[in-house]
């Protein structure tokens, strides 16, 4: 390497002689250490054969637990017809059912597939942007989201992402984005026919904390941005697909959005996402207005199809609300016995409990206790495990969160 390169290159303090070696994988994680090598429903084991119970489950991914039967079914009967991948040159069977499923089975009219969650959103963004120009007004681009929103971490969608250590090494970000107050007052003063094309907004806030917007909030919002000509993008990337103990978070608070973004669940764990647009939305995109390589291919599209349909079993959706409901509850105990602990709130199988305890050190002392825990923000504690737990399984993790919070506490 030149020297030129090198003195441009080199981080401002450390010199490279110092410095410990770059980890192969870039070190953008903190990972916990143990090695894990296999999972099995709501449990993984790391290569010394210790077993974890999962309330992560990847981060509100993997819902129907690890090494499901029928996933990897799916799976299998596609990679054997030998069509893994063709690129959305060509017509593949798996995306086509997929897409009629989630037409069928939704508000939405059209689907556009994608690769990730924050893809998912920046998708979501450009489609309001061209139907905002397609109503006549040159200028209806603007995007509204929200405080304490997390839409992801791509440039388009950081900028709409309240959370500033995750914004500010990265500015400037993508322009034309504005987060406001969560209230209807601050909603009203920015929404402008000729100005705004979107807000965006999740029905439960996650990685900010899981906050559960009211359901008359999000009903009023609805109502304004319908006055307003302004459509209304939903991300239930984390909150859809049954966490909720709803297929759809928004079935449960009666609220149809125009755009909605789905991912993290959709083909449990394979990395997919989706953007389901209502009709006046599809038809303002043209041949050539969006794209991706990736996007909904058959191995993908067999797997998600297959998940949706399982996700949308009204026996899984009860279980996650009897079970959901009864965790919360027994979440609520566990803050009154140990006095460490400032809120608990959620709904389905999504909870959050804010503590007074730095909620890192609460992550590792659980996971030395074999549960896997994960934060939302530095005061959170969430809880998004696979949708298929039992009971018995969430105890057993209660009771390790119970003895670890009073550890912390007499800390
Ligand atoms: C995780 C998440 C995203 C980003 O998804 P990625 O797949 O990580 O890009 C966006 N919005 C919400 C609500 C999320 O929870």
């Amino acid at each position: 390497m030149s020297s030129l390169a090198t003195s441009l290159m080199a981080p401002p303090a450390a010199t490279t002689a110092d410095a410990a070696p770059l980890p192969p994988i870039l070190g953008t994680y903190k990972r916990q250490k143990p090695l894990l090598v296999r999972g099995e429903g709501v449990y993984v084991w790391d290569d010394a054969g210790r077993r974890y119970l999962d309330l992560v489950a990847g981060i509100a991914v993997v819902s129907l637990g690890h090494g499901d039967a029928g996933v990897r079914q799916a799976i299998e009967a596609q990679l054997a017809t030998g069509l893994v991948h063709t690129s959305n040159l060509y017509r593949t069977g798996p995306g086509e059912a997929l897409a009629a499923w989630l037409v069928a089975h939704t508000f939405a009219d059209s689907v556009f597939f994608c690769n990730s969650g924050a893809e998912a959103n920046e998708g979501a963004m450009k489609f309001a942007r061209r139907w905002g120009r397609s109503t006549g007004h040159e200028q209806k681009v603007e995007i509204v989201a929200l405080r304490g929103a997390f839409h992801g971490r791509l440039p388009g969608t950081l900028a709409a992402t309240d959370r500033a250590a995750y914004r500010l090494p990265f500015e400037p970000l993508m322009g034309g984005v504005r987060i406001v107050e969560r209230d209807l007052a601050a909603l009203d003063a920015v929404l402008d026919p000729a100005r705004t094309a979107a807000v965006i907004v999740e029905p439960i806030q996650g990685e900010g904390g899981v906050r559960v917007l009211d359901a008359e909030f999000l009903r009023g919002v609805r109502a304004l941005t319908q006055e307003r000509q302004v459509l209304l993008i939903l991300d239930e990337i984390q909150c859809g697909l049954g966490r909720t103990g709803h297929f759809l978070a928004h079935e449960g608070v009666g609220v149809t959005p125009d755009i909605l973004t789905v991912a993290k669940p959709i083909a449990n764990g394979l990395p997919m996402g989706a953007i389901l647009v209502a009709e006046a939305v599809g038809r303002a995109m043209q041949p050539g207005d969006h794209g991706t390589t990736f996007g909904g291919g058959p191995l993908l599209a067999a797997a998600a199809l297959h998940v949706v349909q399982r996700l949308a079993d009204p026996a899984l959706l009860a279980h996650v609300r009897e079970v959901g409901a009864w965790f919360g509850e027994q979440l609520r105990g566990v803050a009154a016995r140990t006095g460490v602990v400032r809120e608990v709130r959620g709904t389905g199988l999504m909870w959050g409990m804010d503590t007074h305890a730095p909620v890192s050190a609460i992550v590792g002392r659980a996971f030395d206790r074999g549960v896997l825990l994960v934060g939302a923000g530095e005061h959170t504690l969430r809880f998004v495990p696979p949708l298929t737990v039992t009971r018995a399984q969430l105890a057993e993790g209660l009771g390790v969160v119970e003895a670890v919070l009073r550890e912390v506490g007499e800390g």
